[in-house]
């Protein structure tokens, strides 16, 4: 299953901290060319699933193109990109970012570094000065900044992304809204026959910091406006972050008592029939910095999910 968030042209700007995020369409293009050239059948989610419980109809490799978050570009973009290939797709929505409540502190964060050249935040109590005035400098900032925020709790995400916004003059709303889709979009491409939308949170939490309360209504919630802007039920989630520190059985248990049929995570491996935990899909993330068919090559072969792993395992 592959995992991406953004479809736009390339852009030049120098300072791009997300760009691993982002493919162009050409890219995409290119690399369902290939999938059916390899004789991999692009399916959708609902299938994968039934295979992967081996009650599917279809043999042979498959693939599943998933997109994250709900970003405008994946209408404008990568729609017309499925439709030419007659790929279907999963998009996960996180349903705050279309409506500009969630807290996306590490878009602030991006943001509040590229037009500064220096930039002070305190976070948990810690007084941090980033030189942010070239692009090495900046790099070096956000990675740092990152490291400190990702693992505070939400509370402290939000105090900081206001701080930010009070400070260097940002709106978080006024971003989410020229980034992501609007409901209208969302609901386009929910109708579009070839787009299933699902649940992706309310705030892009990450859940495993969360009360037991907080975290259901992030997955409950999330899932229940989307049903109620498109009127379709969702039946799939993906957890926000999808990393070992972010989801754990508990996370799991709940996706399972909201009735969802699938869950995927952003760690790395395959499905197989079989075997795959459907609430714990992993998948292998098309990476902005690698755009090069050769490079899918080298993911099909396994090999970089199977480093990610041993990582993992000699981290633990
Ligand atoms: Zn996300």
């Amino acid at each position: 299953m592959f995992m991406l968030h953004r479809v736009r042209p390339r852009s030049d700007a120098p300072f791009q901290p997300n760009g691993h995020l982002e493919v162009t369409p050409e890219f995409l293009d290119a690399v369902l060319t290939h999938l059916k050239e390899q004789r991999i059948e692009v399916i959708s989610l609902s299938d994968a699933a039934a295979r992967m419980r081996g009650e599917g109809s279809g043999s042979g490799r498959f693939a599943v193109l998933t997109f994250d978050d709900g970003y405008r570009d994946n209408l404008d973009h990568a729609l017309p990109i499925l439709q030419k290939h007659r790929a279907p797709a999963t998009v996960y929505v996180c349903s705050g970012m279309i409506d500009g409540t969630a807290n996306c502190w590490w878009l602030l964060l991006e943001r509040a570094i590229a037009e500064n050249k220096a930039v002070d935040l305190d976070i948990l109590g810690h007084r941090y000065t980033c030189d942010c005035a070239d692009e090495r400098s900046k790099n070096r900032a956000f990675s740092r900044l990152l490291l400190a925020l990702r693992s505070a709790p939400v509370d402290e995400q939000r105090r900081v992304s206001a701080e930010l916004c009070q400070r260097y003059g940002l709106d978080m709303a006024l971003m989410l809204k020229a980034e992501m889709l609007d409901w209208q979009g969302v609901r386009d491409l929910a109708t579009s026959g070839l787009v299933t939308v699902s649940g992706h949170s309310r705030t892009h939490a990450s859940l495993a910091g969360l009360s037991a309360s907080l975290c259901r209504e992030e997955i409950v919630g999330g899932c229940a406006d989307i049903e109620q802007q498109t009127g379709q039920r969702v039946v799939d989630f993906a957890y926000p972050f999808g990393r070992n520190r972010n989801f754990g059985r508990r996370e799991m248990a709940f996706v399972r008592q909201a009735g969802l049929q699938t869950a995927v995570s952003s760690k790395p491996g395959f499905m197989r029939s079989g075997e795959t935990d459907l609430l714990a899909i992993p998948r292998i993330s098309l990476n902005g910095h690698y755009q090069s068919i050769a490079y899918v090559d080298v993911l099909l072969s396994g090999l970089p999910a199977a480093c990610a792993r041993l990582t993992f395992a000699s981290l633990r």
